[in-house]
């Protein structure tokens, strides 16, 4: 019997739990085994990495803590910076120690890596891309992407990939947009997540109507991507999440796209290889189960 702290940190709010149960238990079916959960509002680190010290500490020694974070983070161990939020945009968060924090708070093992990369780790072991080899992508308010090979483990380079800022063709009816992303303008971030949506339109995807034309371009965009990212990983699951896929209709839409550009060369058919997540609303808890119980 075990129990870990699991943490999913976001932007405007932190999502705590704790999953108890043997080994055995906890890989075969772990949302059954989270038995307890938390949530606080993002404040400034000390305010909010201490009241979920505080939280964690109410529920007795830990034996790890998996924590799924907004990032960019420092993922080199040689570092000392590993575990840090490193150059973000959220006022206060920059250079922060999260992983640090955590070990020093609660006395255990910490494993860390981005949300984003937690989701995918967590889909292919145990949702939508179980035991394939999975790219999760999320397209919300930024794009982010993760990938798990066929060996079941997350791709790292010098850091976390960083597939949301990859370069672009552009639409022809969106050539004069030019795009939302503070580093890069039109890369695919600033062309195809919910900022450049409202930029564009003045409205979420799924508050337009359904005629509008505009879905057609974000999943124009994204068809892309997918064909792009099969080109360099041959996912077998292309899983994608977050709140601009709520849209109805988009997931069809971004299939077709997807299979038009990669015109039939990839292994993965987009009509059945991409899929919406299996394990929401759990998936950024799990994400930190994940991470904390190691690829092995
Ligand atoms: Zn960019």
């Amino acid at each position: 019997m075990a129990r870990y702290g699991l943490i999913e940190a976001g932007g405007t709010k932190f999502v705590l739990g704790l999953a108890e149960g043997s080994a055995a238990e906890l890989a075969a079916n772990p949302a059954a085994h989270i038995t307890a959960r938390h949530q606080i509002p993002t404040e400034t680190p000390a305010e909010t990495l201490g009241a979920a010290a505080v939280w964690f500490r109410q529920h007795g020694a830990l034996d790890g803590i998996g924590i799924a974070s907004f990032g960019p983070l420092c993922l080199d161990r040689a570092s000392p910076e590993w575990g840090h939020i490193t150059r973000t945009t959220k006022p206060h968060w920059s250079s922060t120690d999260v992983a640090g924090a955590f070990a020093a708070a609660l006395d255990c093992p910490v494993a860390i890596d981005t949300d984003v990369n937690a989701a995918a780790l967590a889909e292919a072991r145990w949702g939508a891309g179980k035991g394939q080899a999975t790219l999760y992508l999320t397209i919300g308010t930024g794009i982010g992407g993760g990938f798990v090979g066929a060996d079941g483990r997350l791709l790292h380079g010098l850091s976390h990939p960083e597939m949301g800022h990859i370069r672009m063709p552009r639409h022809r009816d969106d050539l004069g947009f030019a795009g939302v992303c503070p580093f890069h303008g039109d890369c695919l971030e600033g062309l195809a997540a919910g900022p450049s949506v409202t930029a564009r339109w003045g409205k979420s995807l799924s508050d337009l109507p359904a005629d509008h034309g505009a879905a057609d371009i974000i999943a124009w965009y994204l068809g892309q991507a997918i064909a792009s990212f099969q080109a360099v990983l041959e996912p077998a699951r292309i899983v994608l999440g977050g709140g601009v896929m709520g849209t109805p209709g988009l997931l069809d839409k971004v299939r077709a796209e997807a299979a038009k550009a990669g015109g039939g060369y990839f292994v993965g058919n987009p009509a059945e290889a991409v899929v919406l997540p299996a394990l929401w609303p759990d998936s950024g808890l799990l994400g930190a189960l994940a991470l904390i119980l190691g690829s092995d």
